[in-house]
């Protein structure tokens, strides 16, 4: 399929997650309809749908009925049941096809898919039982991190090894799944880039933008990434290259380890990301319209930082004080986004704020004096 997908044509999304939402949000703007198909009800995506399923991903009917309502189909997450992305793959209307959610939905397949492209990644032991696992940890030493190979997100799913003190908790979780053994990466900075690659075959990168976790959960990103020129060129070469060789369409969000030796790739997403965030507010396209528009086989848009931007992730925790805030005279030019979830749960994501700024230094010092009024 390689046709122009003009609005009011109308976009579905499985899944209705805030990713969706603010790809929804875009794609509305410049006037498609949406269609979404998600399980649960009042979701932040189906709050602003023009059609809606609720279903399982994998009901076949449901599924049907929003590939035929359908101009042109996405996902926001990648882990798809696999008979729908069959399903999806063969009714004709998904251009990114099944390859880009086969590939990331599981850990082993998308290392060894990144080495195959000839790109670095953490050394790694594919792990099915505990003598496996005992066997990687001879072979990759510590410290290092097993990780089931699919499912897991922030941190859910994955557990550090430091010493054979370590050992006997982390065997007692191996069960019939399939696990990664990872070496740990002595990184100095975590950085990512988006890139979009359109049904055309057209390329843009976002710039790099450097990532700050909090147990393993993003709280800020920073973009353009405070890194040599050098390494934020060679971060966007692997974007590059690696989208193109493996022969995705779309979004890919790839996460990067800076290293001493050079950059190391974490993971990758087929999907905007959350380090893609500020570019809604900081910059000349933001990753959700880059997405349609790569999608519906639009010209895409080079991407360029309006001065500086910093994503403040929040979680259920931090609404309430990052409310209070944001009404204050020195905050009140952050732009909010609240993504509409029914309950504002610990630690899960409910919403971001850009700051957006010329200067670097007072941006930073902005945001760190609102950082410093969240709770933990
Ligand atoms: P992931 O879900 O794989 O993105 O991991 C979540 C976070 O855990 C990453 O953003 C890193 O901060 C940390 N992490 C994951 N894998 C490694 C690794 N091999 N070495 C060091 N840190 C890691």
């Amino acid at each position: 399929m390689n046709k122009t997908v003009l609005p009011p044509s109308t976009i579905g999304i499985i899944g209705g997650g805030q990713l969706g939402r603010m790809m929804a949000i875009a794609a509305r703007q410049m006037g498609y309809g949406i269609a979404v198909l998600e399980p649960s009800v009042n979701s932040p995506l189906g709050q602003i749908a023009d059609l809606e399923w609720h279903a399982a991903y994998d009901d076949k009917k449901a599924l049907v009925e929003l590939l035929e309502q359908s101009d042109v189909v996405t996902y926001e997450f990648e882990n798809v049941p696999y008979a729908t992305v069959r399903e999806l793959a063969s009714f004709g209307n998904l251009p990114q096809g099944a390859m880009p959610l086969i590939v990331t939905s599981h850990r082993l397949r998308e290392k060894l898919a990144i080495e195959e492209a000839g790109y670095q990644v953490a050394p790694f032991l594919a792990v099915m039982s505990q003598d496996e696992l005992k066997y990687a940890i001879k072979k990759i030493g510590y410290p290092c991190i097993l990780k089931t190979a699919s499912g897991g997100y922030d941190g859910k799913g994955q557990w550090v090894l430091r010493s054979d003190a370590d050992l006997p908790d982390v065997l007692a979780i191996i069960d019939a799944n399939e696990y990664i053994l990872e070496g740990f990466v002595n990184f100095t900075k975590e950085v990512s880039v988006i890139v979009t690659r359109s049904i055309t075959g057209e390329i843009e990168v976002f710039p790099v933008t450097e990532n700050e976790h909090v147990n393993q959960i993003l709280h800020v990103s920073l973009a353009p990434a405070q890194i040599d020129a050098s390494l934020r060129q060679e971060a966007e070469t692997i974007a590059q290259g690696l989208i193109e060789k493996l022969d995705f369409v779309g979004t890919l969000a790839i996460e990067m380890f800076v290293t001493k030796e050079g950059i190391v790739i974490n993971e990758l997403a087929p999907r905007p990301h959350n380090s893609g965030h500020w570019t809604i507010d900081g910059c000349t396209v933001s990753q959700f319209e880059q997405h349609v528009r790569a999608i519906c086989g639009l010209p895409l848009v080079k991407p360029q930082v309006r001065g500086y931007a910093v994503m403040v992730n929040l979680l259920g925790q931090h609404v309430d004080e990052a409310l209070t805030a944001w009404q204050q005279p020195e905050f009140q030019d952050a732009k909010l986004h609240l993504y509409g979830k029914d309950e504002m749960k610990r630690n899960r994501k409910v919403g971001h704020l850009n700051f957006i700024g010329d200067d670097w230094h007072k941006l930073k010092v902005k945001v760190d004096r609102f950082l410093a009024r969240l709770p933990e």
